[in-house]
């Protein structure tokens, strides 16, 4: 990848490239209704964007190429086609009548299938990008519909914060509050594939394991302690309809959400999908020595203190 050597805020660099970052996700609550006629489920989720980046950089190139560096660069994450940097290229070149022409570098540290939203964010740091490279002037509703074409989390990727999804997560509705949270992220060692949690989820209802509706109670609770209740309130409300299919999908989990209230979490869930585990704690200082905890203990394979919210895809400067 080129080395740059100037840019500004929003610039192309030097050396004619343009990077943007953005954030993991985590689904402080969220309730998976039942299957529409579509086949997609109906969620209620409140997302939270936390400051685990990654970073896209373009340049001028003829055609596409795709490159990775850090989380799922050993072939976890595809350099082809099937990268959603890739489908957002397309997408915008085609939207905006250029040509798709550019390299996109990502480096990932954000773990791939992780129920982090890794893949949406790089995603949504493409669209800026590119938008900035080609000079395609769009504004951030073209982008929304844009990232909503790509993926139910890409729409929330782009505007970051806090949120309220609704649909199949793309319909947000910001929840406005400058109150920081700060959280634990235990990253499992292999990833879980979304579609095969949900596939889970319709399986354990349909045997009647789990109850046919969603069991993790109304949004506005989370979301009123949020705006104010000490951290410990918020850690009642914290709620996940996928735990229970990524639990029985993969038992070990189960140790990991225990060694995180051992190591003092106030709370602790599957975030979306899985296998990640995201724990609240007090505050920036407990996520410090929580997370020392955990290294120490083995119940994962990596540990992150992050807080949140942080802003969306954004052009770096
Ligand atoms: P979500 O929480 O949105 O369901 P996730 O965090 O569990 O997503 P991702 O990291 O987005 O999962 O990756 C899911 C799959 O998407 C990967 O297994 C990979 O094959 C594919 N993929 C495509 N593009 C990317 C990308 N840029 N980064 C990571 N994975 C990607």
């Amino acid at each position: 990848m080129p080395h740059a050597t100037s840019g500004g805020p929003g610039r192309i660099a030097g050396d004619g490239s343009v990077t943007a970052h953005a954030p993991a996700k985590i689904n402080v609550h969220l309730a998976v209704h039942p299957l529409r006629e579509d086949g997609f489920h109906e969620l209620t989720t409140v997302f939270l964007a936390v400051s685990l980046l990654d970073t896209v950089t373009v340049w001028p190139e003829d055609g596409l190429s795709v490159t990775v560096t850090g989380e799922g660069a050993d072939g976890a994450v595809p350099t082809d086609a099937r990268n959603l940097v890739w489908k957002a290229a397309e997408l915008l070149a085609r939207h905006a009548g250029v040509r798709a022409d550019a390299a996109l570098h990502i480096d990932k540290a954000i773990p791939a299938a992780a129920g982090l939203a890794g893949g949406s964010a790089d995603a949504a740091a493409a669209l800026v990008a590119l938008d900035a490279l080609w000079g395609t002037h769009c504004t951030r509703g073209d982008l929304a519909g844009l990232a909503a074409q790509l993926g139910s989390d890409v729409p929330f990727s782009l505007v970051g914060g806090m949120a309220l999804g609704t649909g199949r997560g793309e319909q947000l509705t910001p929840v406005l509050t400058r109150r920081r949270t700060d959280w634990v992220l235990g990253i499992a060692d292999a990833g879980l594939s979304t579609p095969a949690v949900y596939r889970e989820l319709d399986r354990l209802r349909a045997a009647g394991v789990l109850p046919a509706g969603s069991t993790a109670g109304p949004a506005d609770d989370v979301l009123t302690a949020l705006r104010s209740a000490p951290a410990d309130e918020v850690a009642g409300h914290l709620a996940n309809d996928l735990q229970a299919p990524a639990l029985a999908l993969r038992p070990e989990l189960d140790r990991g959400l225990r060694a995180m209230t051992g190591a003092g979490a106030l709370g602790a869930l599957v975030s979306g999908s899985g296998p990640t585990v995201a724990a609240l704690v007090a505050d920036a200082e407990a996520a410090g020595t929580t997370a020392a905890a955990l290294e120490r203990g083995g119940a994962f394979r990596g540990v992150q203190a992050v807080h949140g919210p942080v802003p969306g895809a954004r052009l770096a400067g």
